[in-house]
């Protein structure tokens, strides 16, 4: 599951849950994005921020693991290398990739779209305020699955720790206290003014 976890909060972590159950997947690899080329237009928090709360988000599922791969390649992160990247580590796996309806409806402007279907097979979850639909998409490369519906997005719980308001229960307890103690966000919902 790809995403750029600023920060990871539980609509990610219920649909990975969903996803992993239904599908019997041995595990879920949480990939926090480098420079997301779509977000390119706003400041995100810095990759080792991002992979962390990832981490701590996720520490006691043991079938839930992160990768570093995409915050260690340099310059923009395209999914097409998160997916060569994934599959040359993971040799004889079958590859999975999870994305909600949002992302799922702009797959066919992304790099290389055409190979993507040969190194995973996607599943597309539901998410409040955006229609699921793999009209365009070819049959067998996709799998839609209903989740949870949970209202949160990541913008959000910027604005709300930016204007003082509580993210508790949005995100982990753990990614709280970790917002907190690195003065993420305060500054606004991009962390930009956060800089002295
Ligand atoms: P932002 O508001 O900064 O874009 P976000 O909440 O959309 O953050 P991302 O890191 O952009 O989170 O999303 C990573 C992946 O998780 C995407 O595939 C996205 O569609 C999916 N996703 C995010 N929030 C939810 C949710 N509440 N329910 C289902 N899927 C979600
Ligand atoms: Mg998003």
């Amino acid at each position: 599951m790809g995403g750029t976890f600023d920060p990871i909060h539980h609509g990610h972590l219920v649909a990975a849950s969903e996803v992993q159950s239904h599908f019997d997947l041995d595990e879920v690899i949480f990939v926090p994005t480098g420079q997301p080329w779509q977000k390119a237009e706003r400041v995100v928090s810095e990759a080792e921020h991002r992979y962390l709360m990832t981490v701590i988000a996720t520490a006691s599922n043991p079938r839930f693991q992160v990768s570093r791969v995409d915050v260690d390649r340099a310059g923009p992160t395209y999914t097409i290398d998160t997916l060569r990247d994934l599959r040359q580590q993971h040799p004889d796996d079958e590859l999975f990739f999870i994305t909600g309806a949002d992302a799922l409806a702009q797959i066919l402007s992304w790099k290389d779209v055409d190979e993507l279907w040969d190194l995973a097979h996607f599943i597309g979850v539901t998410r409040p305020g955006y229609e699921l639909s793999e009209s365009g998409l070819p049959q067998d490369g996709v799998t839609l699955q209903e989740v949870p519906a949970m209202a949160i997005s990541s913008t959000d719980c910027r604005q709300r720790v930016a204007d003082g308001e509580p993210v508790w229960y949005l995100v982990p307890d753990g990614v709280v206290q970790y917002i907190n103690k690195h003065h993420l966000y305060a500054g606004g919902p991009g962390p930009s003014s956060d800089a002295p």
